[in-house]
């Protein structure tokens, strides 16, 4: 096998030990839920107490749970009959088609698919843990994260959401689940209701972003580039070779391509000297601040990164110009957010315009390439692709492992492989036995090269955290 197809053979087995699984997405993660509501539709649901006591089967419409926290533990009521107190509680079903709506006080309804996991935060709130599917859990984000009626944009954004969500599994391992479900993760604030917007994530199942190496790549984007995407190390610290700055007039004409933002000529000096330790009598600083115009997007004015600039003075973008008037400056502005990737507003006019979702995505990445996860052209050897083994369930399942798993998986494919398969391809798979164990121990070294790689990313990533810069914004 050349170095090409085994990493391609790689690339496609991660995804399939992860897309088994259910994902777990912490859901309304930024409410206190001190009281919450269940009920159930188009399914029957059973409620399990700590994993183990069956306290409700077979409810459906018409049945309601009410759930509130008490000393670390919750309280139970079904259709208003106490039920007892138990550590956690899991609606679980085994309907594809299962959903039901959380209805906390205080908070919007919502409904979500599959099961759910309840736990007291304290004594006084409630956290709620959706498992889902994870190709159920990207319809919900793409109906959530972008608008548009036309259905490849949001196949756009599904493509870009599975690629995010595979590369960052982990997000939240620390506290027990893989997501949350606001913009520090992804927006999920509903299971996908949307006919369209179901059809056009699954016209895109299994197709993800990689980079030339093949590697998942991380997928930013902002509402809109204001004619102009940014580098990546010019708002955050790393330089990114998919993330290059990129001429982007299908972000003008749209709700977000400018804006303006006007204040005292003092105030807007004042914060140079002050926060800046700028001299503003300077003839040429002065003349900077005040004349500063960006035809095309810079990095900074006078030396201060225009990121500085834009939390300070709560921006729409950095991409913007000073006209002085006197005693006022006026900001005019283009575009909304970081700059970084994919503009929505932009690939939503690209659709319009009729281009292919392919050439959309690789317009704001560039030189990465959508590919179809276990596409049979891209497979060596798809008989190792039919395995579910590695379908585990539990969140805390770390790269390593996925890695150890794979290798077993390559290393005995008859052990995973579908039967039928396995006995057409027999004698071959004997033949090339010495072939495999040096493929094995390749593959092996590039799996640990990978999780290093994407280990000193996620690092690099954590900086740009702090700097309030890797969140997905409208
Ligand atoms: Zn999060």
């Amino acid at each position: 096998m050349n170095k090409r197809n085994a990493y391609i053979l790689m690339m496609l087995l991660i995804p399939t030990v992860v897309f088994a699984d259910k994902v777990k997405v912490r859901v309304f993660s930024t409410a206190n839920i001190a009281y919450t509501k269940i009920s159930f539709e188009n399914s029957t649901y059973s409620l399990v107490g700590d994993n183990v006591d069956t306290i409700a089967a077979n409810l459906k419409r018409g049945d309601f749970v009410e759930l509130t926290p008490f000393a670390k533990e919750v309280v139970v009521s079904v259709n208003g009959q106490k039920k007892g107190n138990f550590e956690s509680v899991s609606f679980v079903t085994n309907q594809d088609d299962a959903y039901f709506y959380i209805s906390p006080k205080g908070y919007k309804q919502r409904s979500y698919e599959d099961d759910l996991h309840i736990t007291a935060l304290n004594s006084k709130y409630l956290q709620l843990i959706n498992h889902v599917e994870f190709e159920k859990y990207v319809a919900g984000v793409a109906q959530s994260e972008i608008y548009g009626k036309h259905a490849d944009i949001f196949r756009v954004q599904a493509i870009i959401s599975r690629t995010w969500a595979m590369r960052n599994m982990e997000k939240h391992k620390a506290e027990g689940y893989n997501f949350c479900d606001n913009v520090h993760c992804q927006a999920y604030y509903n299971r996908c209701i949307r006919e369209d917007i179901k059809m056009a994530a699954k016209a895109s199942i299994n197709e993800v972003l990689v980079d030339a190496n093949g590697n998942l790549i991380e997928t930013p984007f902002h509402s809109n580039s204001g004619g102009q995407t940014a580098n990546s190390e010019d708002v955050w610290k790393s330089e990114i070779e998919y993330l290059r700055s990129v001429k982007d007039t299908f972000s003008y004409g749209m709700k977000q391509s400018e804006w303006t933002k006007e204040f005292s000529t003092d105030k807007w000096l004042n914060y140079f000297a002050k926060n800046h330790k700028l001299n503003i009598n300077d003839e040429n600083v002065r003349k900077e601040l005040l004349n500063f115009t960006q035809d095309e997007r810079k990095a900074k004015i006078v030396g201060v990164p225009l990121t500085t600039i834009r939390k300070d003075w709560n921006l729409k973008s950095t991409f913007f110009s000073v006209v002085y008037y006197g005693d006022k400056v006026v900001l005019e502005g283009k575009g909304y957010g970081h700059g970084v990737g994919l503009s929505q507003e932009g690939a939503i006019r690209m659709v319009e315009l009729g281009i292919p979702y392919k050439e959309i995505l690789v317009h704001y990445y560039t030189g990465a390439k959508v590919v179809r996860l276990g596409a049979e052209e891209e497979m060596e050897e798809p008989v190792l692709l039919a395995s579910t083994t590695a379908a585990d369930n539990n969140v805390a399942d770390d790269f390593t492992n996925d890695v150890m798993t794979m290798i077993a998986m390559v290393n005995d494919p008859a052990g995973v492989a579908v039967e039928d398969e396995k006995k057409k391809e027999t004698k071959k798979v004997e033949t090339e036995n010495t072939d495999k164990s040096k493929r094995s121990s390749d593959l092996a070294s590039r799996m640990l090269n990978t999780k290093k790689q994407l280990e000193k990313e996620s690092s690099a990533n954590n900086n740009v955290d702090n700097e309030n810069g890797w969140v997905y914004e409208w």
